[in-house]
């Protein structure tokens, strides 16, 4: 029986080292371990054997079967680290990969323009006001010292809606309301920024475009706070060495009124294709507000006076960032978009 103990214990222990994988170790410990396996059919045998070899017999037998299982333990841990080491490799994350990428917009360049406006003028204690798009004609024109029949009303220049209503040619209907909205002859200091409509289309006019203009009304307001405030507005914009220059010129609502012009952004004003070689740019208009304009609107001329200007959002982009067709603006193109 013992040589028939050493013979399974070897052929048992080859076969363990042999296995190449988990089932054929499983196969393996049934052969000898399960319960018709050799080492067991061995235990069972015990009983006839005489009561002094049965006690010596048996601890040889399970001498064996300890160490089969501690040599199937054995191989198992080994299969089972190779495999995880095989898996870790395979399945790495390789992290020399780049990222996904999550494409981040940015503000439009006329918005960017726009906010720069604001930002003047707030820091100057200005209000930032709203009115409504689709305006009355009361006061997109008549409010603003333009009655029916004023020359400068051209209808042509204007979307209807009904004879009362049109898509507004200017934020100056916002002035009109802010001063009715106040009390007669209290102060305003306030912008009304916002998209404004006129009939035209080419590569410097758009049936919609935007507007920033401004209105202040006080006691003792002069022609001299106006070009103050529009020097340091436009030097704020355009750099510190920017020259200004007002020309006289007419807007219904405004007397006197002045056309406002920049030297050139690109010539520095020496004369280039930009200025059409006179060295300046038309960047604003501004007057002091009309007498009328402040009666119709429930204010005093004789105590209070102030002065308006207004300018285009386009124009003043198209010069900060060297822009030739304002139409680009609208057109959404994000080769165009991505470059501000
Ligand atoms: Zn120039």
């Amino acid at each position: 029986m013992k040589e028939e103990l050493q013979r399974i214990k070897d052929l048992a222990l080859a076969a363990i080292h042999e296995a190449q994988d988990n089932q054929a170790l499983q196969d393996v410990r049934v052969k000898y371990l399960g319960k018709k396996g050799e080492v067991t059919a061995l235990l069972k045998g015990l009983g006839k054997l005489s009561p002094e070899e049965r006690p010596k017999m048996g601890a040889l037998v399970n001498e064996v079967r300890v160490a089969l299982e501690e040599a199937l333990d054995a191989v198992k841990a080994d299969m089972d680290r190779k495999e995880m080491e095989e898996r870790l490799s395979s399945e790495k994350i390789d992290i020399t990969l780049p990222g996904r990428v999550t494409r981040q917009g940015h503000i439009h360049p006329l918005t960017a323009v726009n906010e720069m406006i604001e930002d003047f003028f707030m820091k100057m204690g200005y209000t930032v006001e709203e009115g409504p798009e689709v305006e009355q004609d009361h006061f997109n024109f008549e409010c603003l010292n333009l009655p029916k029949d004023h020359p400068a009303r051209d209808m042509q220049d204007s979307f209807y809606i009904t004879e009362n209503f049109l898509l507004r040619t200017h934020t100056s209907p916002v002035q009109a309301r802010t001063m009715q909205r106040h009390e007669p002859n209290s102060p305003i200091r306030m912008i009304a920024p916002g998209k404004v409509y006129r009939w035209d289309y080419d590569a410097t006019h758009s049936p919609v475009f935007h507007q920033v203009e401004g209105l202040i009304i006080d006691k003792n307001i002069t022609f001299a706070d106006l070009k103050g405030t529009l020097e340091a507005f436009l030097r704020h914009m355009f750099g510190e060495d920017t020259q200004v220059r007002f020309r006289t010129s007419f807007f219904p609502f405004t007397e006197p009124s002045a056309e406002v012009d920049i030297s050139c952004v690109m010539c520095g004003g020496e004369g280039c294709r930009v200025c059409s070689h006179t060295g300046w740019l038309e960047i604003l208009g501004c007057g002091m507000v009309h007498p009328n304009v402040l009666r119709i609107n429930g204010y005093d001329p004789d105590q209070v006076q102030g002065f308006a200007f207004g300018m285009g959002v386009e124009r003043i982009a198209m010069l900060l960032y060297g822009i030739g067709d304002l139409r680009l603006f609208f057109e959404d193109d994000v080769r165009f978009l991505n470059q501000f």
